[in-house]
């Protein structure tokens, strides 16, 4: 079997009913894996084309990644549903808060570190622990961050997402090497302007979003998800606490 198939793999994705995530979710599905996604909202209608045309399993679960309550109770459904199959975890639920840094409160800054940060830890957290029960040979997390861990982002006002992304390009490795004696791989991908629900809220930048890629546009959520699939796959088997960055060159000049 070629190293980059995830046939008879289980993922999951978080934040997977539209935008990054589910692009994830398509790219996983289409080298094979069974998918579970976690959200707040409905998925998009082409999630539920995903089984069907690609004859993997799919599952949708409404939960809050950012109550406790909501992400065990999800985890433990998805258990019983997939039989405790797990191989691929991919925390990308997130949200961005455009306000001046001398303007914003602390709810908002906590509320969301509670989804970028928390949430995603705790996701990456239960997940391993389900890898570990199941004994998969195949364990992959791949945390998602933004190019904005990277970059002060030039046209946006959001230090509290910078420092949200950065958080989790820090903690990558860290839970890397403590998950390295279990098998299980954790790598984390930085995405630069990806087109989604997050940067439509900005039509206004696309411009300048544009002139600062080397290639001139902004991403499609499909162009991030094979770095995606490649991490999650025995075709990355080396590779461990690093960051991928997928950005169209932003943060390279
Ligand atoms: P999006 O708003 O289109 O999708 C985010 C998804 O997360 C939505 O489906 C939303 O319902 C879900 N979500 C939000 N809060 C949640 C919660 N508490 N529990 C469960 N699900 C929740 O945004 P996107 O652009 O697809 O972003 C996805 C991820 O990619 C985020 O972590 C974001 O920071 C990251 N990212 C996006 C860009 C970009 O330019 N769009 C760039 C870098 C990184």
């Amino acid at each position: 079997m070629s190293k980059f198939s995830l046939q008879g793999r289980t993922a999951l994705v978080t934040g997977g009913a539209r935008g990054c995530g589910l692009a994830f979710a398509s790219g996983l599905a289409e080298a094979g894996a069974n998918i579970a996604i976690f959200d707040v909202v409905d998925p998009e209608p082409d999630f539920y084309t995903i089984e069907k045309s690609l004859g993997v399993r799919t599952a949708y679960y409404r939960v809050d990644v950012s109550s406790e309550e909501s992400l065990q109770s999800g985890f433990s459904q998805f258990q019983k549903d997939f039989d405790n199959a797990l191989d691929i975890c991919v925390p990308c639920a997130g949200i961005n808060r455009h306000l001046p840094f001398l303007e914003f409160t602390y709810k908002d800054h906590s509320d969301l570190l509670a989804i970028n940060v928390l949430g995603l830890y705790f996701t990456a957290q239960l997940a391993a622990k389900q890898m570990i029960a199941n004994g998969t040979k195949h364990g992959s997390i791949v945390l998602v961050s933004s190019m904005a861990s990277h970059i002060a982002v030039r046209s946006q006002l959001c230090s509290a997402y910078c420092g949200s992304k950065g958080a989790v390009r820090s903690m990558c490795p860290a839970i890397a090497k403590e998950m390295a004696e279990y098998g299980i791989r954790v790598n984390s991908i930085s995405p630069g302007y990806v087109r989604t629900e997050m940067t439509a809220a900005f039509p206004h930048l696309l411009e300048s979003w544009k002139s600062e890629a080397m290639n001139g546009r902004i991403a499609e959520p499909e162009d991030i998800m094979g770095a995606c699939v490649f991490l999650a796959s025995d075709a990355s088997s080396y590779m461990t606490g690093q960051d991928v960055i997928v950005d169209g060159g932003v943060t390279r000049w």
